[in-house]
């Protein structure tokens, strides 16, 4: 019981220190007091790199997860980005198992309801399988609230807020955007502050990012490996203009990240028995969003017919009104002229005398 407690309360500074570097609180300077050389001033070629292109990553790519099981509710930490929201909340957990044999714990805020719980895990868990090992490898936990705040990584897990996710899902940069939150958890701790980095940052002379520029410790792996990730292993799906950019940004943070043969499953490298079922799961996603996507359409165009009938049934009103008016005004005029016309008659002619009655006789 003790070694439960202490691990709860380990995991609640492990993300209360997750929540001060993802706001920013913690952003630390670059070690080097040295000031910045000359082509450290050259402007970056881009704001963030989540935004640079959409077809990094794709539904078609292949994700390595396998499952997800509910594992009961528990009184857990939950680092929200939404103000005056509880520390602790009684989350829905869930197991979540990929083709390599790696496990995490699915945190779902119980604002979801139980089948919103589950449904947000299936939802997100296809899109975190398709990042590669790499970078997937200390995520042990997911923090899923409502919410259109920004997502964090770091310590031993990532935070996504659902609102946000779908903005970023209907933008295409999800996987994107979660590479570069499981760097942060991944990637950062080993290399953000390793000899061979510092000194690949000093001989780029440059950053890929604003965002990196502006916290060269905190943002800059995470910032690289995504286009990292793009020049070396999706080639095919940016342009020769791009690749030529980041090429020339940050060759030597490139020739750093090949250096360590990185584990790279399900992108590249031998695939794990079950990938093909992770395929077939988001596939099975993708046609269920396109089904949505299909009869929200449906649903409009019936919208628009029956806007067009009442449209129609409207205007017969108002005809069918106006010929009843006229139809009044006329049939009014046809009475007044016959009672008229009956007025004249009794003034001319006088009543005709009545029929005499003999009085009954008693
Ligand atoms: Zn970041």
């Amino acid at each position: 019981m003790m070694n439960k407690a202490r691990y709860a309360f380990l995991s609640l500074m492990a993300f209360l220190v997750l929540a001060a570097s993802a706001v920013g609180v913690r952003a630390e300077p670059a070690k080097s007091t040295k000031p910045a050389k000359p082509s450290q001033s050259v402007k970056p070629p881009f704001g963030g790199t989540i935004f640079v292109n959409r077809n990094i990553i794709t539904n078609e790519d292949p994700s390595a997860f396998k499952c997800v099981v509910p594992a009961g509710r528990a009184e857990v930490g939950m680092f929200d980005r939404r103000p005056k929201q509880p520390h602790k909340v009684n989350a829905y957990l869930f197991t979540a198992t990929f083709t390599d044999g790696q496990t995490m714990e699915i945190r779902v805020n119980p604002e979801f309801g139980a089948e919103g719980a589950l449904a947000q895990a299936k939802i997100y868990l296809p899109y975190i399988g398709q990042m590669p090992y790499t970078v997937r490898r200390d995520i042990k936990r997911v923090l899923i609230h409502k919410g259109k705040k920004g997502f964090g990584g770091g310590g031993a897990g990532i935070l996504i807020h659902t609102d946000m996710g779908e903005s970023y899902m209907k933008s295409g940069i999800l996987t994107e955007t979660l590479i570069h939150e499981a760097s942060h958890t991944s990637l950062d701790h080993r290399h953000s502050g390793a000899k061979g980095w510092l000194e690949a940052q000093e001989k780029d002379g440059a950053f890929i990012s604003g965002y990196s520029k502006s916290h060269p410790r905190r943002e800059d792996v995470a910032e690289t490996y995504l286009m990292y990730f793009a020049v070396r292993y999706k080639p095919d799906r940016i342009d020769q203009k791009l690749k030529d950019t980041i090429i020339k940004t940050v060759p030597n943070r490139i020739k750093y990240f090949d250096s360590l043969n990185l584990n790279m499953y399900p992108v590249a490298g031998p695939k794990a028995p079950g990938s093909a079922i992770a395929a077939v799961q988001t596939e099975a996603l993708r046609k269920e969003l396109k089904l949505n996507a299909e009869q929200t359409a449906k649903f409009k165009t019936l919208g628009q017919e029956l806007d067009e009938e009442i449209k129609k049934l409207k205007k017969q009103k108002a005809d069918t009104r106006a010929i009843k008016t006229q139809f009044d005004k006329k049939a009014l005029a046809l009475l007044t002229a016959a009672q008229i016309k009956s007025l004249e008659t009794t003034k001319s002619t006088p009543p005709p005398p009545r029929a005499k009655q003999e009085p009954k006789k008693k």
